[in-house]
């Protein structure tokens, strides 16, 4: 799909048995009329506080991938278009929060609930509870306390290159449950521009990319592709009017200040209002001998950010922060409201 448009195909391979083969073929299965998605999970996801669909297999094969075992590994039930439709529409009868459609992303969900569930537990607020939500707004899922929002999100493995069962289920959600938000979560590979203009056509309305890094070498040991049209992602998804959200990862040693600078000068050139929230990176997959960074180097990391961008928040926080001091020591620094609990 991606070499018909001009493309360089991702290269990247899924493990399936014994073996290894196109994240495409170990993804996707196409029986008769019907096409079929390899789906490792659908979970009311924290601190997201909306659906979350894990899919398995993806177009990259990141080195700090956190969701390895499913995404690197095909691993899963198969499901058509239909059946995840009526998950939605299961999900929609718990929804709490309706939300409009411009906070349709992860990095609104902070300033409504802090995720600690005391309110649930003990009947009183927690000390970082923004104060939003009534009793009645918040429940328990099994990634903890929190509210539902109405947003359905296609997350963990990506295969947007290959976009026609997205088409399918997005279609059928703005049918069945217009007043879902129809989000992905996505490394951005897949999205070319007639990719991007296809789903967006089918009723995608938001867009978390997740940039990775800006340097290509960089990106290419980290991820095992380009990241030449990610780069310029931003600018189409905002132009199309679809809303976009950045994620970025600080990581010692590999994804510094200097990068980060890099795409704060880019995204300010697009809209200096774009949500973007700055990840810990923590050790996981084939990056063990990596560590995370410390409160100081996130600190600068927000600050290199926030001096272009108005919409700065960090994430991540328990993997710097082992202890109420240093959260309250963080708030100090850079205030509650770019702090993502
Ligand atoms: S894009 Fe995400 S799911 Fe895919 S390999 Fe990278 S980190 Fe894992
Ligand atoms: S609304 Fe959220 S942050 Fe506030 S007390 Fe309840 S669970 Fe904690």
């Amino acid at each position: 799909m991606l070499r018909v448009q001009g493309y360089e195909p991702c290269g990247c391979l899924t493990e399936v048995g014994n073996a290894l083969t196109l994240p495409c073929r170990a993804g996707l299965r196409v029986r008769g009329d019907e096409v079929y998605r390899l789906i490792y999970d659908i979970v009311l996801s924290r601190p997201e506080d909306y659906l979350s669909i894990y899919q398995s297999s993806c177009n990259h094969n990141c080195l700090k991938c956190h969701s390895w075992y499913f995404a690197q590994i095909a691993r899963g039930y198969w499901y058509s278009p239909e059946e995840l439709v009526k998950e939605v529409l299961k999900y929609r009868e718990r929804v709490t929060v309706w939300e409009s459609r411009e906070r349709a992303t992860m990095w609104h969900a902070s300033d409504l609930c802090a995720h600690c569930g005391m309110c649930i537990l003990t009947g009183s607020k927690g000390p970082y509870c923004p104060g939003k939500l009534t009793l009645d707004k918040v429940m328990w899922s099994p990634q903890g306390y929190g509210p539902a929002r109405n947003i359905v999100s296609f997350t963990g493995g990506d295969l947007y290159c290959q976009p026609v069962f997205y088409v399918k289920v997005f279609k059928l959600i703005k049918r069945e449950a217009p007043d879902m938000w129809v989000h992905i979560e996505t490394n951005g590979y897949g999205l070319t521009p007639r990719n991007l203009e296809t789903l967006y056509e089918a009723g995608l309305d938001s867009i978390w990319l997740d940039m990775k890094a800006y340097y290509e070498e960089t990106y290419r040991y980290l991820c095992g592709t380009t990241n030449k049209w990610v780069l310029e992602l931003p600018a189409m998804i905002h132009d199309m009017g679809v809303v976009l959200e950045v994620v970025l990862l600080y990581i010692p040693g590999l994804v510094e200040v200097d990068q980060l600078e890099k795409f704060a000068e880019l995204l300010a050139g697009v809209d200096k209002d774009v949500p973007v929230m700055l990840l810990a990176f923590f050790p996981e997959f084939k990056l063990l001998y990596l560590r995370s960074p410390t409160l100081d180097e996130m600190v600068a990391g927000y600050a290199v950010l926030k001096k272009r961008l108005n919409k700065v928040r960090v994430g991540n926080v328990g993997v710097f922060c082992k202890t109420t001091d240093c959260i309250n020591r963080l708030i100090e620094l850079i205030g509650r409201e770019a702090v993502a609990l």
